[in-house]
């Protein structure tokens, strides 16, 4: 690095970050983060190093990434329209497969209308910075992803926090804020470190007592939870709908972008007021065409969304048995709780040696002493996988002293 004064101001900055991961990666079998894993096609495998390994922390949840009819639609629209596209959605950028796309999300989500962005982060940071701004108030779960906390931040709105699904603290926090203005209130239906669920019914009732919108972000929920993968409105029997529904198209739906669905004036009013949408490059012509043929496939295939939930539950019904914990967790995402950060690079670089990759979250992603291995279910694993990656998990916390041997 040049030695400059520039250079000199940043360096104890850079140091912090360079420090700490080296301290919990302090030898090459300890590399965790940014290893380059050749997932298999077919299967749940990976190749590392030579070493075939079951991946546990994978995010394609239906198991559709390699699916012959995604990458045939993928083929065929690279074929039809070219690598790219031509700029932004509003000017030259829109093509027939975006708009198809928008319509099967709509429908799918049984909504008026919706438009897709290129990552879900970017419909969050745009949903949210177009809607509400300085004079408006943002309530937030807790644990709410950071894309979401960044939308919250870009857009000028007053912030609040309220406990992790603690609705009478979020109540608290409605009666306590100012009445002026629009009131959002955010949640994620899945959330994406500990793998329980938001309680929408009681949201919507606090919402309307408080003339608050409620939005949810569904990108673990999508074709995971509910009977056919619709997500938590289906979780909790359409009971009550929430008023913005947003997601990815980048786990359950095994491509890149994002979505937002809602009444077509709200659509009609982003289209222009989200500004990852307006200022940045369209969705790829053949990242829109897996993305739909997923969702196409995914209503044909509910069976998908069974065995998840199927083979979720029976994982973690093994870990629990033998003394892991896994939270509140209720969904396809599994938190193996480790303890401290070390703890859980111990607990993965000994599920590596065992032949499971389960990838660690440490501090500040989780909360202090909860840190953990995020496994997530795919409907690539088979009975057997489950099996063999439960038998891994309890032998690996036994040989790090996470659980009694
Ligand atoms: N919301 C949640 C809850 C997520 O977990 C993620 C991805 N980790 C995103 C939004 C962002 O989605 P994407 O990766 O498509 O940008």
């Amino acid at each position: 690095m040049n030695a400059t004064g520039g250079w000199e101001r940043l360096a104890p900055k850079l140091a912090v970050t360079n420090r700490r991961v080296a301290a919990l990666e302090s030898e090459p079998e300890r590399r965790n983060s940014f290893v380059s894993y050749t997932v298999e096609r077919d299967s749940a495998y990976a190749d590392l190093d030579g070493q075939r390994l079951l991946m546990m922390s994978g995010y394609s949840y239906l198991g559709l990434g390699g699916d012959e009819r995604v990458v045939a639609a993928a083929k065929a629209a690279l074929d039809l329209y070219g690598s790219g596209n031509h700029g932004v959605r509003a000017l030259a950028g829109t093509i027939p497969l975006h708009e198809e796309l928008e319509a099967e999300v709509a429908s799918f989500a049984d909504r008026e209308a919706s438009m897709v962005f290129s990552s879900g982060y970017a419909a969050n940071v745009g949903t949210v910075g177009g809607l509400v701004g300085a004079g408006d108030t943002v309530f937030i779960d807790k644990y709410d992803h950071a894309s979401i906390v960044d939308g919250c931040r870009l857009s000028g709105a007053t912030v609040t926090r309220f406990r992790h699904n603690d609705v009478d603290h979020l109540d608290r926090r409605l009666a306590a804020a100012s009445p002026d203005g629009v009131r959002l209130v955010i949640v994620d239906s899945v959330y994406s470190m500990d793998g329980d669920i938001a309680p929408l019914p009681e949201l919507r009732k606090v919402c309307d007592e408080h003339n608050a919108l409620l939005m949810v972000d569904e990108a673990h929920a999508l074709g995971v939870i509910g009977a056919t993968g619709r997500g938590i409105e289906e979780h909790f029997d359409h009971r009550v709908k929430a008023d913005i529904k947003l997601g990815t198209l980048s786990k359950g739906i095994p491509s890149m972008g994002g979505w937002v669905t809602g009444p077509a004036e709200l659509i009609g009013h982003l289209r222009y007021a989200a500004r990852p949408f307006l200022f940045s490059a369209a969705l790829a012509p053949a990242q829109a065409a897996a993305a739909l043929e997923s969702l196409r496939i995914l209503q044909r295939e509910p069976e998908r969304v069974t065995h998840i939930q199927r083979e979720s539950a029976r994982l973690r019904a093994l870990v629990n048995a033998q003394g892991l914990r896994t939270q509140d967790s209720v969904t396809a995402v599994l938190p193996l709780i480790a303890g401290s950060d070390e703890k859980a690079y111990d607990l993965a670089t000994t599920c590596r040696r065992n032949g499971v990759i389960g990838i660690p979250v440490v501090t500040p992603a989780v909360p202090n002493d909860l840190a953990r291995l995020r496994i997530a279910v795919t409907a690539r694993h088979t009975p057997e996988d489950i099996d063999f990656a439960a038998d891994a998990f309890i032998k690996s916390a036994r040989e790090c002293g996470i659980i009694p041997a």
